[in-house]
């Protein structure tokens, strides 16, 4: 599967991520991650990216495409991939598709998480975060093992910044605007396909695997 999730914030995107990559052993990009981690390990993009960054700027989208193309041809292509948190834009979108098309691993399904405002505002108050490794949990949905504590690395974990009620409207209102452009992106690409975001992470989860291996769009191996 070569895929990227769309949706809002609090659709259930990250974690339906790292249930694919958990199970189905899928190559998880979250692309907030891969540019902080190549901007630290100081790769020739890191180092250009950081620049811009250092002028207040925006990463130019064919920087972050750029680095994208690389995290999937070192993985190899395998299981293939789940993106998370790119593309943004309509812009971003055209850039992805050719630095994939050029890898020769071009995204088979775009997948929208349909969710409803109310269901996103009850998830986001109850999210979790580790400081260390940025894995997601939920106050409800998925509690870590101990009260505050990353199961994966033992770090610390907090609600995020960005997570408070009065922040999470405007946020909403300004994804909607963004988002629409690039799910007509992939649409007219015929690549679009909708689920239902307000079921929980696990439901998700199988319906997708479910869908994708009635297509045909599960790499060989890729079973749960
Ligand atoms: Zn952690």
């Amino acid at each position: 599967m070569r895929v990227v999730l769309l949706g809002p914030p609090g659709a259930g995107k990250g974690s339906v991520a790292q249930l694919l990559r958990d199970r189905l052993g899928v190559l998880h990009i979250a692309s907030g991650d891969l540019l902080r981690e190549a901007v630290k390990a100081n790769t020739p993009l890191g180092i250009e990216a950081g620049r811009a960054m250092a002028r207040g700027e925006l990463v130019p989208d064919a920087l972050v495409t750029a680095m994208i193309r690389d995290r999937v041809v070192q993985a190899g292509h395998g299981r293939g991939f789940v993106l998370d948190g790119f593309p943004r834009t309509a812009a971003q979108a055209v850039a992805l598709d050719e630095a994939l098309a050029a890898a020769q691993a071009p995204v088979d399904r775009a997948v929208y998480f349909k969710t409803s405002p109310a269901m996103i505002v009850k998830r986001l108050a109850g999210r979790r975060v580790c400081a260390a490794c940025g894995q997601n949990y939920h106050a409800t949905n998925r509690p870590p093992r101990r009260d505050g504590v990353c199961d994966r690395c033992g770090g610390a974990l907090a609600p995020r910044a960005d997570d408070q009620p009065e922040t999470i409207a405007r946020r909403l209102a300004v994804d909607e605007a963004q988002t629409a452009p690039v799910l007509a992106h992939y649409e007219r690409r015929g690549l679009l396909h909708t689920m239902d975001g307000d079921q929980s992470v696990e439901a998700v989860f199988d319906q997708m695997v479910a869908a994708f291996r009635r297509q045909g769009w599960l790499q060989q191996g890729t079973e749960p």
